[in-house]
């Protein structure tokens, strides 16, 4: 008997996406294989962090990089890295930062639900500028004398979201932080595909980024990277390990060595989200799959299925199915009249048994999204007949 029959868990399809609350996308056998290898065995994890470090950060581009618990837990190891640098004392002080520069710039209209795991750190979040292009209300931006206004002795970092809209206004932001000296933290969570994206953030300008691992990457749910200047992933991890160690009877992998000079901080903020032996081997095992696959196939085959999803919807009265092919995945979108319907939908599909779950994002606005994602392919016709079922009682 399976571990979640016995349970009783219910499992459920999942067309909504790589969503974390439904378990991201599922692994593939081997990264699973490679977890449960590593699973059973005793290493040092500083010395795993730095092999798997390694690798990571040859494949971004970057000085140095290391596994977190995910892109959350990145953005605030990236933070706490950017208030403390190699200084133990600051580290041991997390999250009270009044004593020293603690005070993280944002963009207004980069700010997100994650922007709180900069603050959990201890840092001050700023809002720069405002929002006239996304209300329409006008057509000007975050304006480089509006970022010096900003800047003042407290300036820690300046946090950067990520998507196909603002990354265009990257590499002027990265090149005024550094001139100024202040560390730009790029949250790219889940900007992935397209793979390129992994090198292109540092090669703009971002000092740190970070990704999840549970996203597109298809690795362990809890993993994510960070990765970036070398002085200050070493201060991140240094604030995640298990620092209950004999400094004499310690030898730390290089890229602590270089800032902890035979010294080290208590146990840091990021204590209580310490990546584990399994995610680390699993998110680098599931990266080398992803940037070694080859993304126009698993497009391709991603949009027929979609297309054959669509065409077991002919025929319902005020049911529209169109292909998306503008963003990271192809998408299907179900557009229903009247749009109250949608909401309807939702409701019937997540009643089903399993329940079915579709991108709720244009639900006001009366479309059903189909994400494939991390929709297995064994369970396309079972979506299928249920968005039959649930569309044909109108
Ligand atoms: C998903 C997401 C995160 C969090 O990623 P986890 O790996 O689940 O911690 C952070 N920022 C953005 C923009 C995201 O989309």
């Amino acid at each position: 008997m399976s571990v979640l029959d016995r349970l009783g868990v219910v499992r459920r399809i999942n067309a909504a996406g790589t969503l974390t609350r439904l378990g991201g996308r599922p692994m593939a056998p081997e990264v699973a294989a490679a977890m449960a290898e590593v699973a059973t065995v005793s290493l040092d994890i500083a010395d795993l962090q730095q092999v798997a470090g390694d690798r990571i950060a040859a494949l971004l581009g970057a000085e140095a990089a290391m596994v977190t618990t995910g892109a959350s837990a990145a953005l605030t190891l990236a933070a706490a890295a950017c208030l403390t640098g190699s200084d133990l004392a600051r580290m041991a002080a997390l999250p009270f930062t009044d004593a020293f520069p603690n005070e993280i710039l944002l963009p207004r209209t980069h700010r997100t639900m994650y922007s709180r795991a900069l603050s959990l750190a201890g840092a001050r979040l700023i809002d720069l500028g405002h929002n006239d292009r996304g209300t329409g209300a006008g057509v000007r931006g975050l304006e480089a004398w509006e970022i010096d206004a900003a800047i003042t002795p407290r300036t820690a970092a300046f946090a950067f979201t990520a998507t196909p809209e603002t990354i265009a206004d990257l590499p002027a932001i990265a090149a005024h932080c550094r001139a100024r000296g202040i560390p730009l933290i790029v949250d790219a969570a889940a900007q992935l595909p397209p793979r390129e994206n992994l090198r292109r953030l540092i090669a703009l300008g971002a000092d740190l980024v970070c990704f999840s691992g549970g996203k597109a990457i298809g690795g362990p749910q809890a993993s994510g990277i960070l990765a970036g200047r070398a002085d200050l992933v070493g201060s991140a991890l240094a604030q995640q390990l298990d620092m209950d160690i004999r400094v004499e009877a310690w030898s730390p992998p290089p890229l602590l060595a270089q800032i902890l000079h035979g010294r080290a901080p208590p146990h840091g903020i990021g204590r209580g989200f310490k990546a584990g032996k399994e995610e680390i081997i699993g998110l680098l095992v599931a990266l080398e799959r992803f940037v070694a696959a080859d993304e126009a196939a698993e497009r391709a085959s991603l949009e027929r299925r979609l297309r054959a999803i669509a065409a077991a919807l002919g025929g319902l009265v005020g049911v529209d199915a169109e292909l998306l092919h503008g963003g990271r995945a192809p998408q299907l979108a179900i557009t229903l009249e009247p749009l109250e319907r949608a909401r309807a939908a939702v409701t019937r599909l997540l009643a089903h048994s399993p329940p079915v779950h579709v991108g709720e994002r244009r639900v006001a606005q009366g479309v059903l999204l189909i994400d494939p994602q991390a929709l297995a392919p064994e369970d396309d016709a079972e979506l299928a007949a249920a968005l039959r079922a649930a569309l044909a009682l109108g």
